[in-house]
């Protein structure tokens, strides 16, 4: 059960109400035909539409849920129904939660999953009246609307008593939920001008929806919005209750998936074998809908051994390949045939792709498939799938089977097509820097054949919902275009145009990333240089992962010089970190890697491993890194000569890990810096790591904040320290130290030359305790401060020990 925002005693109050008068009645049956309506809506998985029926109930599998870093200190993981919960809020006046996440990362799945629980009434309990919205569909509604409107049209019409259902609504606004699917794909961007405080005042849908959002309209009722991360904009952020981060699928959740997508658990356990020999495959599948094509296309990926799909662009073309061979004529056919069998259909399809890519359009009528000259036969391929959204005139509408597949068949028609101006690959390349600073894209679409006879639904200017699509359209273009597949491309078109097309975006990447490297500041005099990741660069980086073109990465690297290459908050998976690694790896001098706050994981972990050779520290805070992570890093990195530095800060690690650890600092005597606060490491991983220290003479700086070593682990930790020569900082901070291990440790202040800070903040020492440290501070004059702030000392004795050491600082 969802936990209530409100206080428990209303339901009770209301249903009694409802089965009291006869309004109230009214009010039950419209939950009633709601609820069927949003149960009929939601429990099938549209992906499937082409394919089968596969029911929500039966598929669905929990994805990684995560709070933004503006809620701040807040670190669990969220279950599904945490999402309308009070956790993590960061603004109790606002009513709107956003839920961001990449193409295919479940957000609309997310949404389906509340829309069905609260039609079973499996949860969300609280909430009388759930009104669900696809901003795809809000596209299609040009009429201007009030709130009952849209409400009563769009998703439920009551049969009697709209007036009442309608006050209902305005006098419990706490008792209703709004959401609205894929904010990115509205056409017009956030604006915050534009108010409709009144409820019957009629005005376009998007200017309802962004007062609903910012509680000018129905204030107090819950709004949950699903968004890609960049559509966003601070205009908008402002107005958010709380913002919740969709990360995709946990290794776990692959597992539970691929078992759940195929009921013969012998097929199951043959694609996750498959899966584990390839990593790199293995890291795409954290996007759940790249997981559900390897899941549908098992049998393609069973019989391909060692040519298996390492790219995105190889998993959408083994699809292509799957839907086309189900309606092949001649069946097995090898190589490219498939494609030239179906190359008709290929660029109908890919026409009407990229018309609606670059007109924000997702959504087809019959006549915009026919324009693009799509036959019946061409649908039930299983592309294109009829539309859920209800259209003004009840006419079918059409729709790619996912908004990723609509920009790999862009990509298709952009490679294949004879019809394509010269300049529609550079435009489309070089768009993304336009985008980013909110330009026109016409210049695009009137690269592509016949996008101005589309009339209607051309609209002026590039909308929140063009830049990654473009970006998304942009890779598969690149991954087509690689060396391993443009051979196939050849047989259906001419040899030059690809031949062009490919010099074409190796330039782009090429000038992509120069520009890039421009960008970095010149260093500060006496600082490090450092480059932070601007908007686009993994972007790029993943465009050249998808061409497999190593000269374009040697190419860009050798002319990168920087220090620290810093990625936090880049939204880096482990498909991600094969392209980093991919590129990086060809870096000329060794660099600082600072991956915090990114959602790298175990695999990512494997997957950068190709890179880590040039790396002298690596920051991989916040990433969800277990001890096999570690063990796999540690494994590799002790043989590299570079390495000196991982901070691991606020990862899932256990004991197990310093095991992995105590073997390198063993091994390395160039290792500098170790961090590894707020894991799960106890007295029995101090002990543990104590071995590796004791024989270690580099490390200067020791972390281990936040775990729970306690006297036990203090003082195998200052047995092991007692003599070094390195050490300079040591940070025991919150570990439940008492006064035994303030005890051992003053051994170490008593005799190290080198120490200078020691960080005991948080834990559990006594006056007697600092005594040890006092005597021992006697015998070091170097010692610069031991930090004792939050341990068992009363004010006065705080006082006193002040003016007797005034090292110590509290
Ligand atoms: P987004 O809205 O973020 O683009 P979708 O929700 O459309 O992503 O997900 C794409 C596809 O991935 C779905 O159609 C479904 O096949 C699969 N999928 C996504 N989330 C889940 C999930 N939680 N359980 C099972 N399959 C999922």
């Amino acid at each position: 059960m969802v936990s209530s925002r409100h206080h428990g005693s209303w339901r009770v109050n209301l249903w009694d109400k409802v089965t009291a008068g006869p309004s109230w009645t009214q009010l039950g049956k419209y939950q009633k035909k709601l609820s069927s309506s949003v149960s009929a809506q939601s429990c099938f998985l549209s992906t499937y539409g082409g394919t089968s029926h596969v029911s929500l109930d039966d598929v669905f599998t929990e994805v990684q849920l995560e709070l933004h870093h503006s809620s701040s200190g807040v670190h669990q993981p969220l279950d599904l129904e945490d999402v309308v919960g009070s956790v993590g809020t960061v603004n109790k006046d606002a009513d709107t939660v956003l839920v961001s996440g990449e193409a295919g990362s479940g957000k609309s799945t997310l949404l389906q999953r509340l829309h069905l629980l609260w039609a079973q009434r499996a949860a969300l309990r609280d909430f009388v009246l759930l009104f669900p919205f696809s901003c795809r569909g809000l596209n299609l509604e040009h009429r201007e609307l009030c709130v009952q409107e849209l409400l009563f049209q769009h998703c439920c019409w009551p049969d009697r008593e709209q007036e009442e259902i309608f006050q209902f609504i305005l006098d419990h606004p706490h008792l209703i939920l709004f959401t609205f699917d894929g904010l990115d794909e509205l056409k017009e961007g956030f604006v915050d001008e534009l108010r409709v405080c009144c409820p019957t005042q009629r005005a376009p849908v998007h200017v309802l929806l962004f007062n609903l959002i910012q509680g000018t309209q129905l204030k107090g009722v819950m709004k949950v919005v699903t968004s890609r991360p960049g559509a966003v904009g601070p205009g908008l952020k402002k107005h958010l209750r709380k913002e919740v981060l969709l990360k995709g699928f946990s290794p776990s959740g692959i597992d539970c998936f691929v078992r759940k997508h195929h009921s013969d658990s012998a097929v199951a356990a043959k694609v996750l074998e498959s899966l584990q020999a390839n990593t790199a495959l293995l890291g795409l599948c954290h996007s759940p809908v790249l997981c559900w094509i390897v899941s549908q296309c098992h049998k393609e990926l069973l019989s391909c051994g060692e040519g298996s799909p390492q790219t995105v662009t190889d998993v959408y073309l083994m699809i292509l390949q799957h839907f086309f061979q189900h309606h092949s004529t001649s069946k097995g056919t090898t190589g490219a045939g498939w494609l030239q069998e179906h190359l008709r259909t290929v660029l109908h399809l890919g026409q009407l792709a990229s018309e609606g890519i670059t007109s924000s359009c997702c959504v087809f009528s019959g006549a915009d498939l026919e324009t693009c000259g799509i036959t019946e036969k061409d649908v039930c391929m299983g592309f294109l799938v009829q539309s859920k959204d209800v259209s003004p005139g009840n006419s079918k509408r059409y729709e790619f089977l996912h908004v990723t597949m609509q920009c790999f068949f862009a990509a298709l028609y952009i490679v294949l097509s004879g019809d394509t101006d010269c300049s529609t690959v550079p435009k489309l390349f070089e768009l993304q820097d336009v985008t980013e600073t909110g330009l026109s894209s016409t210049c695009l679409r009137a690269c592509l054949p016949s996008a101005d006879q589309q009339g209607g639904h051309l609209e002026e200017h590039t909308t929140a919902a063009e830049a990654p699509n473009l970006q998304i359209t942009a890779t598969f273009v690149s991954g087509l275009l690689s060396q391993r597949h443009k051979r196939s491309w050849q047989r259906c078109c001419s040899k030059a145009a690809v031949e062009r097309k490919v010099r074409q975006v190796t330039r782009c990447l090429s000038k992509g990333m120069q520009k890039h490297f421009r960008s970095i500041p010149r260093p500060v005099p006496g600082e490090k240089k450092s480059m932070h990741a601007m908007p686009g660069f993994v972007w790029l980086i993943k465009c050249i992962y998808e061409m497999q073109e190593s000269r374009i990465a040697k190419d860009a690297m050798s002319k990168l010089e920087v220090d620290h290459l810093k990625l936090t908050y880049c939204n880096i998976g482990p498909m991600e970190c094969t392209a980093l690694a991919y590129v990086l790896q060809h870096i000329k001098s060794p660099v600082g890697l600072q991956l915090d706050n990114n959602s790298v994981g175990d695999v990512g972990v494997e997957q950068l491993l190709p890179c880590v050779h040039v790396c002298n520290s690596l920051y991989l805070r916040n990433n969800n890194i277990t001890d096999e992570g570690i063990r796999r890093l540690t494994a590799k990195v002790v043989h590299c000569d570079n390495f000196q530095k991982i901070a691991l800060f606020n990862n899932r690690l256990t004991d197990a890990s310093t095991l992995h650890i105590s073997h390198l600092l063993k091994a390395k005597q160039s290792f500098l810096s170790l961090r590894l606060g707020n894991n799960n490491i106890t007295a029995e991983g101090a002990k543990r790591l104590a071995e590796g220290l004791r024989r270690n003479h580099s490390l200067k700086f020791l972390g281990l904040w936040g775990n729970k070593i306690g006297d036990a682990g203090a003082e195998a930790i200052a047995g092991a320290l007692e003599n070094s020569k390195s050490l300079v900082w040591l940070s025991l901070v919150g570990n439940g130290v008492g006064n035994a291990g303030a005890r051992a440790l003053s051994g170490i202040v008593r005799n190290s030359l080198s120490l200078e800070e020691l960080w005991l903040t948080q834990n559990c020492i006594t006056r007697a305790g600092v005594e040890y440290l006092i005597q021992a501070l006697k015998h070091n004059t170097h010692m610069k401060s031991v930090w004792l702030k939050n341990n068992d000392l009363s004010s006065e004795e705080v006082e006193e020990v002040k003016l007797i050491e005034p090292r110590l600082i509290f």
